[in-house]
């Protein structure tokens, strides 16, 4: 296992992990953009989005439903929230393991940088 996020994962790096299980761990990311900004990982080492394989369907969507619940336990279910992944250079991608940006806890604004 090779990436940052795989020794956060392992517990070789410290993290604030507020969700973990068989297929994902969720922690906050260390240069949080809002209130609440965490970001749900797969335990496996998926690069990018356009790594994933027909057999990750299970752990794609486990990353959806725990972003829905984590939403739920931070309070900003209600308001709203973004989710957001990042696909390599022209998606702005820094860490290349695959993950969801789970961002709320104020009004974010529009969804693109203007020109
Ligand atoms: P991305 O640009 O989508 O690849 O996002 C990578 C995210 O990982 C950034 O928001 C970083 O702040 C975050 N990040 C990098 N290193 C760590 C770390 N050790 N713990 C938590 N978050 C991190």
């Amino acid at each position: 296992m090779t990436t940052i996020f795989s020794k956060i994962i392992a517990g070789e790096l410290p993290a604030d992990i507020v969700y973990q299980d068989d297929l994902v761990t969720a922690f906050r990311d260390i240069n949080p953009q809002a209130p609440t900004h965490i970001l749900i990982v797969p335990n496996k080492e998926i690069a990018t989005v356009n790594d994933l394989a027909e057999d990750d369907e299970q752990v794609a969507g486990r990353m959806l439903l725990v972003a829905k619940k984590l939403a739920a336990q931070e309070g900003i279910a209600e308001d709203g929230y973004r989710l957001l992944i990042n696909c390599n250079n022209h998606g702005g991608q820094e860490v290349y393991h695959l993950h969801l940006h789970l961002v709320g806890g104020r009004s974010l604004g529009p969804m693109l940088m203007r020109r």
